[in-house]
């Protein structure tokens, strides 16, 4: 199947982004998702331009709020794949409400966060996830702040699959992608994607020496060790951090609730049984 769009694509040349989309069509392919099947919703920014590059339904929806629309978009059509997609200053500033609480609820979609430690589309602010002492066109004495870890808040919230990837290497990112789809539940793959206009095309280069790459003595299922890779502060963990099976989904729940909805009344006509859904 052919997972592009004519739609231009008005990125900067050489923006991290560009292996992210790459990465989500090659993970299409692999999982072989009709593009009828598949939606792909996203909040506002540079990055939130996805959803119109990607051969799907395609959401460019509104400021921080990709994931309840995208939970809302699964609850209401379950057959459909689901993926909500958006930058660090879409999701962990004012989205970080639907954030906690989509992790909570765990429907099963998969979020992926093109994190580039600025805001891009605005012109280079400091952003939730800029590094301390970072100097943006917002704060030009350095970032006063100590930055925003989405892994580690994602793994204390009970997020049931956690993955970090690199735009730069799209191959290991389709990989992380494909297990974020299959697993069932909410799936955060946060990528380390590089605004080369707002912070330098070097970012690339410090990805690739602080990046370490999980091996098999990592075990994702333990959640001690994820809590100790979450916290490496001189270290870039790329690779699946944690992840649990058969945590209830949104979708089950609602359906549950809507079996013995159903089993506690006995209706008269179809009329009734419509207004217990209303
Ligand atoms: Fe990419 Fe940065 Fe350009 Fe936006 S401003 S398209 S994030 S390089």
């Amino acid at each position: 199947k052919d997972y592009k769009t004519s739609v231009p694509i008005v990125w900067c040349p050489g923006c991290g982004d560009f292996g992210v989309l790459n990465a989500m069509q090659q993970a299409a392919a692999e999982l072989q998702l009709p593009p009828e099947n598949l939606m792909v919703v996203s909040g506002i920014g540079c990055s939130s331009r996805i959803a119109g590059y990607i051969n799907s339904y395609g959401f460019n929806s509104i400021h921080g709020r990709a994931l309840p629309i995208a939970a809302g978009a699964k609850l209401a059509r379950p057959e459909l794949t689901v993926w909500a997609a958006g930058g660090d200053g879409d999701g962990y500033s004012i989205g970080t409400n639907h954030f906690v609480h989509t992790i909570r609820r765990n429907p099963d979609i998969t979020y992926i966060v093109m994190d580039n430690h600025i805001y891009g589309l605005t012109k280079g602010q400091v952003s939730p996830t800029t590094p301390h002492g970072d100097v943006t066109k917002s704060t030009p004495q350095g970032n006063p702040e100590r930055p925003l870890n989405p892994l580690a808040l994602a793994l204390e919230l009970g997020a049931t699959f956690i993955a970090q990837g690199f735009s730069g290497n799209v191959k290991h990112l389709r990989d992380l992608i494909v297990q974020a789809t299959r697993h069932k539940g909410f799936a955060l793959v946060n990528v380390k994607s590089p605004c080369v206009t707002f912070r330098g095309r070097q970012e690339f280069n410090v990805i690739r020496e602080h990046g370490v790459y999980l091996d098999e003595s990592h075990d994702p299922s333990d959640w001690n060790q994820a809590h100790e890779v979450t916290q490496w502060t001189d270290k870039v963990p790329l690779g699946v951090i944690y992840k649990v099976e058969g945590v209830p989904t949104l979708e089950g729940v609602a359906e549950e609730a809507r079996k013995k909805a159903l089993e506690r009344r006995s209706f008269e006509s179809t009329t009734e049984l419509i207004e217990v859904f209303r």
